[in-house]
């Protein structure tokens, strides 16, 4: 085949973000200047939030945002089994127990009801959790009004994995901004706003980032009025807590900002293309990308479902392969996180969460990037037309 190879997702770099990146290489300060600030800043007002923390990656991010919500040992934390492992590992990281509660097969995100219904349980049983952690699969918000509904009415916190949700909003708010305690996006270079690899903590709690500007830096203190102690001197600093080396670099910094100032633009070409599968794809024996009413998704990814008519004839690694052979690059997210052999370790088994595993049994993600083209697009679809049974 000659036709060139077509990457599931591809980052999306512009002259003007490598002038950002050598600007900061020719400058004074590589770490710890004025780009990881300036960053901040900028995020925290496009995503309406007094408080933006950036970090070196979004699983560090999940890790110390955890720790500032009081995750420890004997805490019990729960999140979605359709999603990334760091998801779930942000919580074993801090002692604590993870468990998980299935996806809605409509949303593919936590189910609502199944956690209405753990929650009263767990509640009768005194197993209630510290933290519940909501995933906005493929950059669609969850159900954030409900969720904080459940989580003032059982006082768990909320930590948002917004990893594949930068830009996106519910009911005119932008994520990270209204409804969890804390929220976590990623800029792996996947992702729809890219520093390489990088991470960022969102909260509207004054308290939680001096916490989380603290636990990314070895829990140090610089500011005189915040020492316990009489500073010995200009040079002074004090550990207050147990932190880490999280820090972003300046190079990482000016390329988020460069990124996000063409997230406008970047984003509505991947909503076209969203709404251009949606138009294409109709007709063939597949559930096509959710939406949520009122929400506007940042379209991380475009993910397919074989519907039953296609899996009486076909199986889901068929057609992987079929648009892999067509130099189609596919990808499956994700692998029920409960079923992997750590987490088997725990006890966990398969059968435990049957929607995220039938999901998982159909799926498959779709080419989606700004820089794709229509007719790129149109491959995509030729080929599944090949692979997929007619519906006459
Ligand atoms: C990418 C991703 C992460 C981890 O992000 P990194 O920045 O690579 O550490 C966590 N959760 C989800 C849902 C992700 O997609």
């Amino acid at each position: 085949m000659s036709l060139r190879p077509l990457p599931y997702s591809r980052q999306d770099i512009s002259e003007a973000d490598i002038e950002a990146v050598t600007a900061v290489l020719r400058s004074d300060f590589l770490t710890q200047g004025q780009e990881l600030p300036a960053f901040e800043a900028e995020f925290a007002a496009l995503h309406q939030v007094p408080h933006a923390i950036a970090v070196s990656n979004a699983t560090a991010a999940l890790h110390i945002a955890c720790l500032a919500l009081g995750v420890g040992p004997g805490s019990r934390v729960w999140t979605s089994p359709n999603s990334f492992l760091a998801s779930a590992n942000c919580a074993l990281y801090c002692g604590a127990t993870v468990d998980f509660v299935d996806i809605d097969a409509a949303t593919r995100q936590l189910s609502m009801d199944a956690l209405a219904t753990k929650l009263a349980q767990a509640r009768a049983e005194g197993r209630l959790p510290q933290v519940v952690i909501p995933v906005d699969f493929a950059g669609l918000p969850c159900d954030w009004p409900g969720l904080r509904a459940l989580a003032d009415r059982y006082g768990f916190k909320l930590l948002q994995d917004a990893s594949h949700a930068t830009g996106a909003t519910l009911d005119g708010r932008p994520m990270g901004s209204a409804w969890a305690d804390i929220s976590v996006f990623s800029f792996h270079a996947v992702k729809v706003v890219t520093t390489a690899e990088g991470g960022l903590l969102t909260t509207r709690d004054a308290a939680l980032a001096t916490t989380l500007q603290r636990l990314r830096s070895h829990g140090m203190v610089r500011e005189p009025d915040q020492m316990q102690n009489p500073p010995d001197g200009p040079w002074s600093y004090e550990q207050q807590l147990l932190g880490f080396n999280y820090r972003m670099t300046e190079l990482q910094a000016a390329l988020g900002r460069s990124q996000l100032r063409r997230l406008p633009e970047m984003q509505a070409r991947r909503e076209a293309l969203a709404a251009r599968y949606d138009h294409l794809l109709a007709g063939l024996p597949l559930r096509l990308a959710p939406r949520r009413e009122g929400a506007r998704s940042a379209w991380h990814l475009y993910a397919i479902a074989l519907d039953d008519a296609a899996l009486a004839v076909t199986d889901r690694r068929a057609v992987f392969e079929g648009l892999r052979a067509r130099g189609i690059g596919v990808q499956v997210h994700y692998i029920p996180i409960h079923t992997q052999p750590y987490y088997r370790a725990l006890g966990f088994a398969p059968g435990d969460f049957p929607a995220a595993e039938d999901y998982y049994a159909r799926c498959i993600s779709l080419p989606l990037f700004p820089a794709m083209s229509d007719a790129d697009q149109d491959r995509v679809v030729d080929a599944l037309r090949e692979l997929l049974p007619r519906q006459d």
